[in-house]
């Protein structure tokens, strides 16, 4: 049993005062690749990491469901056959939102028995590594496990999705749920956000010896919501312009032409989300024919095209990143929505000290505030632990 696991094992047995049935845990997520492309119908290709939350769980014989986890000390319980959206609040609604969602998609919440849940986790949460997926997920195996439902992980893919948008109310795509629940060791998960087809794809980082460090700048995103919005706006503008359902149907050759029909600024929205569709293509094409080592120019052009043509970095990714890069990074890039938040940068594991203490020591030189760096690997998806 990992730390994690005893831990929860033991919230467990305080919040509820018995033992749990089982332990399901589910893995946080990092982008590889492919950023503001999912709400232009485009790729993604993020990998689960070694930082995961646990649901301990223990089937009730009545209609209760109470949770509780290591976050608060509240137990949060309502009667699993009157579970409504729009009441649930705060960090329950993520694993509340799920039960509900299950029920959305045929669960018998009339007839299946309540369950105690303690929610435990190492994945740092607001630190872009999607600690909102990791619980979700976490849930949704215990659940369809004890409810003895019979979903596929594409599937409940589509329920963690539907708790986060309907019970949380946060209107995210269906990325970090894909990531959570169908990630491999060492492997990262090729999403196509049109056909939600997906594909696992190794990545070669054990036999290279190379991990990922996330340099966390802890910068605020300011702005977000108003740039998002922007974003959006000029994506669909440019779409429409170009004659397109979306830019998933504007290709690399189109670009001359969308040049000469608009404006410089939407112009270079469309560049970006294009030429990123493109190189996360690359991507998964270079790691197959030329393994990870290889990938490293592709970060630093999706890096480059999101600071010029989409405008959504900040000086302290940038510098993030052209520090780890001088340091020896084989790649490296801003990661998720913009305006701040966390870079990666790909190392060999022998150089990973060596790349965070330069990357702490710019910043300081910077006088920005130091930034909190950790490594991650590529690890399995959501699973029965024990
Ligand atoms: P992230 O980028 O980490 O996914 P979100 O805002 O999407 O950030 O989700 C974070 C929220 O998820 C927290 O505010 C909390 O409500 C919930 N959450 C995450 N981890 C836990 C946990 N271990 N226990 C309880 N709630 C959690
Ligand atoms: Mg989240």
């Amino acid at each position: 049993m990992t730390d994690l696991q005893r831990t929860a094992t033991s919230g467990f047995e305080n919040a509820f005062g018995s033992e749990p049935h089982g332990l399901w845990t589910a893995p946080g997520r990092v982008n590889i690749i492919g950023e503001h492309t999912d709400y232009n119908d485009g790729f993604v290709f993020p990998m689960a990491i070694d930082r995961r939350t646990v649901a301990a769980v223990r089937r009730r014989d009545d209609d209760r469901i109470r949770v509780s986890s290591s976050f608060s000390p509240e137990i949060v319980e309502v009667s699993v056959r009157a579970l409504d959206p729009d009441a649930l609040h705060g960090w329950s609604a993520y694993p509340l939102g799920v039960a509900w969602a299950l029920g959305q998609f045929g669960a018998p919440l009339q007839e299946v028995p309540g369950v105690d849940i303690y929610i435990d986790s190492d994945v740092p949460v607001g630190a872009g590594l999607s600690s909102s997926a990791a619980i979700e997920a976490s849930v949704a195996v215990a659940l369809t496990e004890i409810w003895h439902l019979d979903h596929d992980r594409r599937t409940l893919a589509k329920i963690c999705q539907l708790a986060e948008n309907r019970a949380v109310g946060a209107p995210t795509g269906i990325m970090d749920q894909s990531a959570s629940l169908l990630g491999q060791r060492d492997c990262g998960v090729f999403l196509d956000c049109r056909s939600l087809e997906t594909d696992v794809i190794p990545l070669g980082f054990e036999e290279h010896d190379l991990e990922l460090l996330v340099i966390d700048t802890r910068v605020e995103h300011a702005h977000v919501s108003g740039g998002y919005a922007a974003r959006r706006a000029s994506c669909e503008a440019g779409a429409a312009a170009l004659g397109a359902d979306s830019l998933r149907d504007v290709t690399v050759g189109d670009l001359d032409r969308a040049r000469e029909l608009l404006d410089d600024e939407t112009f270079r929205r469309v560049r970006h989300v294009v030429t990123e569709n493109q190189r996360v293509l690359d991507t998964v094409r270079t790691l197959r024919e030329h393994g990870p080592t290889s990938i490293g120019e592709l970060l630093v052009a999706s890096h480059a095209s999101m600071r010029d043509d989409f405008e959504i970095s900040v000086p302290e990714l940038d510098l993030a990143v052209e520090t780890s890069m001088a340091a020896g990074a084989i790649g490296s890039r801003m990661t998720g929505g913009g305006f701040g938040g966390a870079a990666i940068a790909l190392v060999p594991v022998a150089l990973a000290s060596s790349v965070s203490e330069a990357v702490t020591a710019a910043f300081a030189e910077a006088s920005f505030t130091a930034p909190t760096i950790f490594p991650v690997r590529p690890a399995a998806g959501a699973t029965r632990e024990s």
